[in-house]
C-alpha cells in the first residue's frame, strides 16, 4: 500500500523566485521527467525508507475535535463582548478578537451570535462491536494492533460531509465500525485483507477521514462485521528519486508530515488541498 507523488523544489523563499520569473517573463510549465525508467522498479536515487514522525495520534480524538474539523485548541470562540475570537496558536488568526469577521458572519449568514447552538456531547454509549473471539484471536496472533473502544470506532465512521458532520453534533450513526486496526506496514495490510475474506468481514480503509463525498461512512445495513483499516501508522517515505522529482511513500502519510519531511531535503509536493493538514 503505497503512493507515488510528482515533487517539486523547495527554494527559501518563494516570492522572490515568483518575482525573478516574472520580471524575465517566465511562464508556469510542468516539469517532465527525463527518464524513462523511472518508478517503482528502477528508482534512481533510492533513499532508505525514513520513519516519519506522524502528527496525528493513533487516538485521533486525543488532538482532533470528535465532533468537527481540525485541533481541538484551535476553535472559533464568542467572547462576553458578542465577538468570535479564534483559539490556540496554531494559526495566523489564534489568540485574536476577528470583529470583521463577525460583522461578516452576521452578515452573510444571518447568524443570531446571541443563541448559540450548542453540539451533543461525546457519547457515552456505543453499540457493541459485532467481533468473533476467532477474530480477536487472530488479530493477535498475526500481531495486529487494534482497538473496539467505541470513540476509535465513532471517529472512524464518517468523513467530513455536512450530513455526517451534522449527525456528529445533532444525531447518531445507524452504523459504525466494530473494530478499528492500525497495520504498520504492506505485509500488515496483507494480513488483514487475509483474514477478512476468511471470516467475510468488510473492511474499510482509513486515511484521514476527510472525504466529502460519503465513501468513508460504514454502509447502513452491512450486517457483516466492519473493519477499520487506520492507514496512519504506514506513513514512511520509501524513496525519492531526486533526478525525475518523484516520491514514493506508504499510503497513510498525511499532507503535512509529507510536506515537512520534503522541505527539510528542499524538496515540495507543491500541491496543497486544503484538507492537506489531515488528508
Ligand atoms: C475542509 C476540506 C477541504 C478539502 N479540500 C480538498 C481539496 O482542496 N482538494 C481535493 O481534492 N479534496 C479536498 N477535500 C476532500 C478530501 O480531503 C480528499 O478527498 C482527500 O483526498 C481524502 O483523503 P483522506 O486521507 O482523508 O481519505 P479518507 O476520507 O480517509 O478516505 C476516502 C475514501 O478512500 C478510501 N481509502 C482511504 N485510504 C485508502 C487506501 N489506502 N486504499 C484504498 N482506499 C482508501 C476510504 O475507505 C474512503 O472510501 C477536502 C475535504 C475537506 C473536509
Amino acid at each position: 500500500m503505497s503512493a507515488h507523488a510528482r515533487l517539486g523544489i523547495a527554494p527559501d523563499n518563494w516570492s522572490e523566485v515568483r518575482k525573478i520569473a516574472e520580471s524575465e517573463g517566465c511562464e508556469r510549465r510542468e516539469i517532465v521527467p527525463n527518464r524513462t525508467d523511472a518508478g517503482r522498479n528502477k528508482p534512481i536515487n533510492i533513499d532508505l525508507p525514513t520513519a516519519v514522525k506522524g502528527t496525528i495520534p493513533k487516538h485521533r480524538q486525543n488532538l482532533l475535535k470528535w465532533n468537527g474539523w481540525g485541533y481541538k485548541d484551535s476553535q472559533f470562540r464568542l467572547n462576553d463582548k458578542q465577538m468570535l475570537e479564534f483559539t490556540g496558536t496554531r494559526y495566523n488568526i489564534g489568540n485574536q478578537i476577528l470583529p470583521y469577521f463577525t460583522a461578516w458572519v452576521k452578515d452573510v449568514f444571518d447568524l443570531d451570535l446571541s443563541k448559540p447552538v450548542a453540539s451533543q456531547p461525546l457519547p457515552q454509549v456505543f453499540p457493541d462491536p459485532v467481533v468473533t473471539p476467532e477474530l480477536i484471536d487472530c488479530l493477535q496472533k498475526e500481531n495486529v494492533e487494534y482497538s473496539t473502544d467505541g470513540v476509535d470506532r465513532l471517529v472512524r465512521a464518517h468523513g467530513h460531509t455536512l450530513r455526517e458532520i451534522f449527525l456528529l453534533r445533532e444525531g447518531t450513526f445507524p452504523r459504525i465500525p466494530d473494530v478499528v486496526v492500525w497495520p504498520k506496514s504492506h505485509a500488515d495490510v496483507e494480513k488483514i485483507v487475509k483474514i477478512c475474506a476468511k471470516y467475510r468481514l468488510a473492511c474499510i480503509p482509513f486515511g484521514g477521514g476527510t472525504s466529502v463525498s460519503g465513501a468513508a461512512s460504514c454502509p447502513e445495513f452491512e450486517t457483516r462485521t466492519i473493519v477499520s483499516l487506520d492507514t496512519t501508522q504506514m506513513n514512511r517515505i520509501l524513496w525519492i528519486d531526486r533526478e525525475n522529482l518523484l516520491i514514493c511513500c506508504e499510503a497513510g502519510i498525511i499532507g503535512q508530515d509529507l510536506e515537512r519531511e520534503l522541505r527539510s531535503h528542499k524538496l515540495t509536493v507543491g500541491h496543497e488541498p486544503d484538507s492537506y493538514e489531515f488528508s
